[in-house]
């Protein structure tokens, strides 16, 4: 597909997402409510939307972290090697941690980012992804929530890019070549 045409199609409205946010956030406060310790990580870059909106409707003390690992680049396939670009800044150890993730595809990115984090030891280790496409699946691994789930399709908007660009469509939409 070349970048130059290609169309966008709605798939998720921003009032859905909004609306699908202030259900989970009530999950996620009622999964950690006797905690005081919780960081939320967010994994860079496309889930900087995503958790912004998501902190913001959480009724708890948290703290949020941000992690970069690799993933499509500008190709429209997963690579399975993942590697770590960004660090968090924090420890967590002993903490409680919420992983936010924009989509879960192969799988491949959340089973890697899980490994690594539990070997630091935090308390508790839950994750969360806008967007989940099970068809899609080579290695057996869930979010403990899931936004949406979608066919295999390739999809922008909300923080997530085609080659970098789309981030700030406000809602999800589908990648049409033209
Ligand atoms: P996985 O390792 O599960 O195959 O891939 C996860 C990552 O691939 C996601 O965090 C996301 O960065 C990227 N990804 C998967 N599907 C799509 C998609 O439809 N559009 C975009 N832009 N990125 C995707």
């Amino acid at each position: 597909m070349t970048q130059a045409s290609y169309r966008i199609d709605e798939m998720i409205s921003a009032r859905a997402i909004a609306a699908r946010i202030e259900s989970l956030a009530r999950e996620i406060e009622r999964h950690f409510a006797d905690t005081d310790k919780l960081v939320v990580i967010g994994l860079l870059r496309g889930s900087f939307v995503f958790i912004a909106d998501l902190v913001r409707k959480l009724d708890l003390p948290v703290e949020v972290d941000f992690l970069e690992v690799s993933s499509y680049g500008n190709a429209m396939h997963s690579s399975r090697e993942v590697r770590i670009l960004k660090d968090l800044r924090g420890e967590i150890a002993g903490r409680d941690v919420l992983v936010v993730e924009d989509i879960v595809d192969t799988g491949h990115t959340l089973q890697h980012v899980m490994g690594f984090l539990h070997q630091r030891g935090p308390e508790r280790l839950e994750t969360i992804a806008l967007l989940d496409k099970p068809s899609r699946r080579e290695v057996d691994i869930r979010a403990t929530w899931t936004g949406f789930e979608i066919p295999d399709a390739f999809v922008v908007g909300y923080g997530i890019d085609y080659a970098q660009k789309n981030r700030n469509l406000p809602h999800i939409g589908k990648v049409i070549a033209l």
